[in-house]
This record gives structure tokens, sequence and C-alpha cells, in this order.
């Protein structure tokens, strides 16, 4: 497995392959496996879940692989990268690994390693007294929230990732910790509708969302933006030509037809949108990517809005926890979110969640045939018709 070190050699259309660099880009992933994996590639017959955060595999020779996934985050310091290394040169021979949800895993080969490093990293608090790297977010609990960059890196966010976040993993944290739930529970985050965080598929998600158009800025917009491009980055052609009063070219938008999506924001800084009350969060659920016991599925919007009630977003934990919490409550084993809704209806999804079910909840998209199994189809219940009936909806 090691690296090529020949030279690029003319192309020849009859052996296209001959002499070509195959190892530009990340060096090969082989060099970077600890021995133990190396020795057993490709030979593992199974693996297990210890406790809460701690894995084992165990190869067809015997050896095994012991894992503790501590939580980690989006953003790191140096120090804090330091400390990682540190731990993982004290008792991983060097090795350490990130999950896409933003894990830190440390990989040992023997069970007293493992106890070892379970004590150091237990020991290890901050000065408040909070776990510098908690052990949790295996099987069935809440594993880490992975999540946008927010406000400290994006320039088209409609809420704070980084905070929202915290707020929301302090009041999971038990989850975190245990296992306890139906199934696994995998929450996201994303701070605009670009969604670069996979809110389309987790279980529970939360949305930063935009609800009004952007400004236009007559006055610069001409000297700092490519007008054909502004135009042509918008998906829903909101956006055309126009002239001030004063003969500056500029761009004029289609309020009805945005949908806030912030691309034009992207292309060219003189379309703000951004605004304190206006943005907002969404709450979606029952989306997965596993297609065990049923296929992936969509995240569907469950709560269209919540204020945007920084740092610590009350709404929307509370929000969460009152999700997660009926999930716990009533769902079957091995059952996730959308699999349970599923189930029992969306209708009674609502009732059990106590969500009130809305308008802005329908989706009316003018060509729904491609969206049906993205919004939260139901069926009515007793306590619907009731309802229908109390404001004279069915004789
Ligand atoms: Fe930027 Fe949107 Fe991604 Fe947030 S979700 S980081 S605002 S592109
Ligand atoms: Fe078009 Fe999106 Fe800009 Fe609205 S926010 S004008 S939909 S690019």
């Amino acid at each position: 497995m090691a690296l090529s070190t020949e030279r690029l050699g003319l192309y020849n259309p009859q052996k296209p392959m001959e002499n070509r660099l195959t190892d530009l880009g990340p060096r090969h992933f082989w060099q970077y496996f600890p021995s133990v994996i190396q020795n057993n590639y490709g030979k593992w017959l199974y693996h297990d879940i210890l406790e809460p955060g701690v894995l084992v595999h165990v190869a067809e020779s015997g050896d095994k692989v012991f894992t503790v996934r501590c939580g980690g985050c989006r953003f790191m310091t140096v120090e804090n990268i330091r400390e990682i290394c540190d731990i993982a040169d004290k008792h991983c021979d060097g090795v350490v690994r990130f999950t896409t949800r933003n894990n830190i895993e440390f990989m040992t080969d023997s069970h007293d390693k493992m106890e070892a490093l379970k004590k150091d990293l237990q020991g290890r608090k901050h000065v408040s007294g909070s776990y510098k790297f908690p052990i949790g977010g295996t099987g069935a609990g809440v594993t880490n929230i992975v999540h946008t960059q927010g406000y400290i890196h994006c320039h088209t966010p409609a809420t704070d990732a980084s905070s929202m976040v915290k707020a929301v993993m302090d009041d999971l944290f038990d989850h975190f910790q245990g296992m306890k739930l139906p199934a696994q529970v995998r929450v996201s985050m994303a701070c605009c509708l670009n969604m670069c965080g996979a809110v389309h598929c987790s279980d529970v998600a939360l949305l930063g969302y935009h609800r009004k158009p952007p400004i236009v800025d007559h006055e610069v917009l001409a000297k700092v933006c490519e007008i054909p491009l502004v135009i042509a980055a918008c998906p829903t052609a909101a956006i055309s030509p126009t002239k001030t009063e004063s003969g500056q070219k500029s761009v004029k938008i289609k309020n009805e037809r945005c949908m806030f999506c912030g691309n034009c924001y992207t292309m060219c800084m003189a379309l703000p949108l951004s605004d304190y009350e206006g943005d907002c969060v969404t709450i979606m659920a029952g989306g997965k990517v596993s297609n065990r016991i049923s296929p992936p599925k969509f995240s569907k919007v469950v709560i269209p809005a919540l204020p945007n009630n920084f740092p610590r977003f009350p709404e929307v934990c509370e929000s969460v926890k009152t999700i997660i919490e009926a999930y716990a409550a009533d769902a079957n084993k091995y059952e996730r979110v959308g699999d349970w809704a599923e189930r029992i209806g969306w209708e009674k999804f609502f009732e059990k969640c106590n969500l009130p079910f809305s308008d802005h909840l329908i989706d009316d998209y003018r060509l729904q045939y491609d969206t049906y199994r993205t919004s939260t189809q139901f069926k009515y219940t007793d306590a619907s018709w009731a309802v229908s009936k109390a404001i004279g909806g069915i004789k």
C-alpha cells in the first residue's frame, strides 16, 4: 500500500492509466490505521457496545479493538486539539479519529488500556466542573449534534449554530451518556435552508429560517456585485435587472417569488436578508438515512417557526426535549422517530408531542407530486374530527 513515486508521463490514449499519478489529494488512509486494524483488515467478526460510549470490535484472529467515543465540538481550539493528541499519544499509540458527528474516537488494543483511557478522560474537566471529554454517544441514545458554521464563519445564517447546539445538548446530556431510548436519535442543526448540516434526514432537525426577502442596497450594488451573476443565482427567478431614478444599474426582487434562500447574498453582499425579528428556527422530525425496518426518510417540518432567542434558545430546547420524551415513552424498541410517527400516524404524533398543527405545515407546493414523501401526511383521528365538527367543517 505504498504511495506511488513514479513521475507523470505523457498521456497515451491507448494506455490511459500508464504512469498515471493516482495519489494526488489526501494521503492514503492505510498509513493512518493502527497496526491492529492493518493486521485484521477485512477480517472482522462482530462488534458490540460494552457500555455507553465504549465499543469493541473482534477480529477472526481473536484481536480486539476497544473504542472510547467522546463528545467533541465543531470548532476546536488549538489547545483542545493538542490535548486530544496528547491523550492519543499516551493511551493509543498516537491514533485518534473523528466521526461525521464530531465525536472523538480513541482506539486501544486491550481492555486494560481502555480502562486506563476511560479513567483519564473522565478526570479531565473544565474549570467549571463539566467534562472536557464526555464519554457516550453510542447505540440507542442521542449522539453529538452535527451542525453548520453559524455566525462564527458563514454569511447567510438565520440563527447561530454553536450556541444552539450547546444549549440543546446540555438538555439532552443524559441521553448522550445513556442508551435508554427505543433506538438511536440523530439530531442535526443547520443555520439556513441551504442546509450544509444533514437536517434533511435526521430524527430531529433544527433549521435557521429567514422569513423576509433581501433588502436591495441600490447605492453600492453595481459597484460591488456582478449583476448577471446575482440574477443567475436565484433559483426561483425572482431577481431581474432595473435602473434607479438616478440611472444607476441595480436589481429588483419579486417578493412573492422569493423563498429566502440567501443564494443572492452569497453572490452579492448588497442584498442582505438577515433580520432579527424575521429570522426564526424551524423544527423537523422523522428523517433517517438507515434502511433498517423501513426505507430512508426525509425529515418533515413539525414546528414552522420558533423565536431566535439567544443565547440559550429555551423554546427550541423545550420542543426538542418534548419530542424526544414523547418518542421515548411511546415508541417500540428499535423504532426510529419517523417509524414511530408513521406507525401511529402523523396526526397522533402532533397530539402526543403536544404540538399545534398549523397551516404552515401543509405542503402546497405546486409540483407536490415530487414532495409527497417530505411532508407530514396524516390520517384524521377522532380528536381532529371533533375539532372539524366544532368549527362547522362536517355535518
Ligand atoms: Fe452557511 Fe447556510 Fe451552511 Fe449555515 S447552513 S453554514 S448559513 S450555508
Ligand atoms: Fe432569490 Fe433566494 Fe435571493 Fe430570494 S433569497 S431573491 S429566492 S436568491
